[in-house]
């Protein structure tokens, strides 16, 4: 499950920083997702809380997620440019996405695939 791993492998970027410094708790953790980026957030919501519970340096932490806007640039028109409002139930059946403006499937991604972490708040 792609949402597992992401969701440990953020769990343990957050907490080695944490340790770096002699954090002992964590409050919040803030995450940027890219639009393109393929995580089903419900799914990301429940591992990441399942997770989270295995440590004290963690437990309590509340997680926020911010979706970023992706940019995509087609090949059948000239279009390139910003998606905002990509729907998160086409993200399982359509790995290719769709061209707002001439509706073609041949599209390339720009940006928008990348999972960040914006800030640890202790
Ligand atoms: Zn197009």
């Amino acid at each position: 499950m792609h949402e597992f791993s992401l969701a440990q492998s953020v769990l343990e970027t957050t907490m080695s920083i944490a340790q770096e410094r002699s954090v002992e708790r964590i409050r919040k953790v803030i995450l940027k997702f890219g639009i393109f980026a393929l995580v089903q957030e419900d799914q990301f919501r429940f591992c990441f809380d399942l997770i989270k519970a295995d440590s004290d340096l963690t437990a309590k932490s509340e997680l926020e997620i911010i979706w970023t806007p992706g940019e995509l640039e087609c090949e059948s028109c000239t279009f390139e440019g910003k998606i905002e409002d990509f729907s998160q139930e086409h993200n399982e059946l359509a790995p290719f996405f769709q061209c707002p403006n001439c509706k073609s499937y041949s599209t390339r991604i720009i940006s928008g695939t990348e999972t960040i972490i914006d800030s640890i708040i202790v």
